[in-house]
């Protein structure tokens, strides 16, 4: 496991490999590695003859200060962690090394998908998002590369960039990695106090019911239900939708098309998201 922190070695030994064949499989992330990180690690080593594995807190998508000086940066366990996967690199670039004196967003047609849900509540996040994926896939210049579904309209959106931009990059979309308690895995998550973890499963909780009542109750009293559970639970939302898979349009009614439900919620001063998916 090498670590290379400078773009220009991980572009010449992307060109060495891309020379000896063999597939080059990417993950990106922000570090503070956790288990939900692992299994897409653990997924692209399976799947290819080479893994890049990229640690880098992308200032372009935060669009709180507070929250880019709060992210935890574990850099020395993260490696601990993955060294035991043993990816081939890990790519920890400064912000300099992948933006120069000036971040520039990249002019990409998100057709919509980054205005809704989160798109609503961080806005700016998507474009600092499409932008340093731009840059990193454009280095590592990944066949597959790896996203987990806890990020769904990071997803979809990733999904819409590689169509357009990296035609020969498949993007293979891995399940939600959970504690036991249902709390989906997040590097935030190590923010909470032990009394905001308990707190927090009610998220993944009401999601689950959500799920069980699926089409035994309209959907307007479903998703009424879920809100009152949330109030009750003194957690605030953001935002509680259900929406069609592919296009991420908000659903009032049953419909044909396969259904997520998403959720932004804060536990204290941590905001938290987690969905689930459902059949039609
Ligand atoms: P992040 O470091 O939060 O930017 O995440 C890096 C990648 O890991 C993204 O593709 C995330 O969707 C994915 N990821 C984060 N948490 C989980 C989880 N609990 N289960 C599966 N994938 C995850």
């Amino acid at each position: 496991m090498k670590i290379i922190r400078e773009k220009r070695e991980l572009t010449d030994i992307v060109d060495k490999w891309k020379n000896q064949g063999g597939t080059i499989g990417f993950v990106p992330t922000m570090g503070a590695i956790h288990e939900g990180h692992l299994s897409l690690v653990r997924k692209s080593v399976q799947e290819n003859s080479r893994t890049v594995v990229s640690i880098f807190i992308n200032p372009a998508q935060f669009n709180e200060k507070s929250d880019y000086d709060a992210y935890p940066r574990t850099e020395e366990a993260d490696l601990g962690k993955l060294s035991e996967i043993e990816p081939d690199v890990i790519f920890i670039p400064e912000s300099k090394d992948m933006y120069g004196d000036r971040i520039e967003m990249l002019d990409f047609d998100m057709r919509g998908l980054d205005k809704t849900m989160e798109g609503k509540y961080r806005p700016g996040h998507f474009a600092g998002v499409v932008t340093i994926v731009y840059h990193l896939f454009s280095i590592a210049r990944p066949d597959k590369a790896y996203f987990g579904k806890k990020d769904y309209q990071q997803l979809a959106i990733i999904r819409l960039l590689a169509q357009k931009r990296f035609p020969s990059t498949q993007i293979v979309p891995c399940p939600i990695i959970r504690e036991a308690s249902g709390l989906a895995m997040s590097s935030r998550n190590s923010l909470l106090t032990t009394l905001d973890r308990e707190k927090a499963a009610v998220i993944s909780r009401v999601l689950f019911q959500m799920a069980d009542n699926w089409q035994k109750k309209t959907l307007k009293i479903l998703l009424d239900e879920a809100k009152q559970h949330f109030e009750s639970a003194d957690i605030p939302l953001e935002y509680l939708e259900v929406a069609e898979q592919d296009t991420l349009k908000s659903l009032e009614n049953y419909s044909n098309a396969p259904a997520v439900i998403c959720v932004a919620a804060r536990i204290g001063k941590i905001r938290l998201i987690d969905n689930v998916e459902l059949p039609c």
